[in-house]
């Protein structure tokens, strides 16, 4: 290995992640927002929001960020169609669809048939149809049923791609150039953050951890998974060899070892895709203070992380964070039940 040269330069860390096929999807930089008002409700640190919900496909998310790299794969390899799926309200399997609507080939999305999909073409499964993606809900065994798709498309004679383990390295990739972005307008701005916060348990952390140590921001890197259960150490190491992947696949000589990387599922609640009190308080407090909206997945519980953390004193009022918006806003719709009830609204009709 070579001798890490950090901290490494922007355009350095630019020029590596270069080298690998790209294509522009993502409308980049993101914005990084100051957000005062939920600072002061919150009587805590300075707080930013970077952006990452408008990246500008199809009502944006970190996906789009990673696909820039995913679709160049897809691009090269000269595939004609795309085959992904994960839960009902999978946003990567929204953007995915509209990534394969924009290249022109088609996406075949094999999403679990989950409590959500029970209830209708909502929120984001809405918007896959709309996209002309070919939805398929499995019972069962949903890598298997990805397999069997593969295998068919082939034996037509398609070229299809299976997204997996190569999409989360190069989803780490990808968001080692949004370290980069933030570090750029931190700059500017003339700040430093102490702590970055996140909704993640996988590559989206690995590429920030990693840029973030590569650049020698010097803060921490806090994931909040949308997932209960598995140990912290183990999701860690995951999150680190991923961000290793990604440090070999553009050639830095950094390395991220598990125990620099932070990531708690405190915040999930019950399970994947179950509201918590908190995180519809964490929509609601941020809608109403800087008409920004969170989904009730990913980022209303890592928000309500961060709102837990701050009234702790963990994040101390001298302090930045810096919270990561990842997306995922269409989910919202599909939660209509939980957050009218969570928010008690009742319509008000008036005659004139
Ligand atoms: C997919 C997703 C995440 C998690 O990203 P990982 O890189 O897989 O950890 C976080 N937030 C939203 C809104 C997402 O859709």
């Amino acid at each position: 290995m070579d001798r890490p040269n950090v901290p490494m330069s922007p355009e350095a860390l630019r020029a590596a992640m270069n080298r690998l096929p790209r294509v522009p999807l993502a409308d980049l930089p993101t914005p990084l927002h100051d957000c005062p008002r939920l600072s002061e409700v919150l009587g805590g640190p300075r707080i930013l929001i970077k952006r990452d919900d408008l990246t500008g496909l199809a009502f944006g998310g970190n996906k789009t960020r990673k696909f820039d790299f995913s679709f160049g794969e897809i691009r090269r390899q000269g595939a004609d169609s795309v085959i992904t799926g994960a839960a009902s309200q999978s946003n990567h399997s929204r953007q995915t669809a509209a990534a394969a609507a924009k290249m022109g080939i088609q996406a075949y999305l094999v999403l679990r048939r989950d409590a959500k999909s029970t209830q209708g073409i909502q929120g984001n499964l809405l918007l896959d149809y709309l996209l002309g993606a070919d939805v398929r809900l499995v019972e069962g065994d949903q890598n298997k049923a990805k397999q069997e798709l593969f295998e068919e498309l082939k034996a037509k004679g398609r070229t299809p791609y299976l997204m997996g383990h190569y999409d989360a390295v190069l989803g780490a990739v990808a968001y080692v150039g949004c370290a980069v972005e933030i570090q750029e307008q931190m700059k500017e701005m003339g700040v430093s953050a102490d702590h970055l916060c996140l909704a993640s348990g996988s590559g989206t952390q690995a590429g920030l951890a990693l840029g973030a140590k590569a650049l020698g921001m010097g803060c921490t890197v806090t994931g909040f998974r949308p997932s209960k259960g598995g140990e912290n150490r183990a999701v860690c190491a995951n999150i680190a060899q991923l961000a290793n992947e990604a440090a070999e696949r553009i050639g830095l000589g950094v390395r991220v070892s598990p125990d620099e990387i932070e990531n708690t599922d405190e915040y999930t609640g019950e399970a994947y895709g179950i509201i918590t009190e908190a995180c519809c308080d964490a929509v609601r407090t941020v809608a109403q203070t800087e008409g920004i909206f969170l989904d009730p997945v990913y980022v209303g519980k890592a928000m309500s992380g961060v709102f837990d953390r701050c009234r702790r004193g963990t994040f101390p009022k001298d302090r930045t964070v810096v919270f990561v918006h990842t997306g995922g806003t269409p989910a919202l719709f599909a939660y209509r039940d939980e957050l009218v009830t969570s928010g008690g609204y009742e319509v008000t009709v008036v005659r004139a």
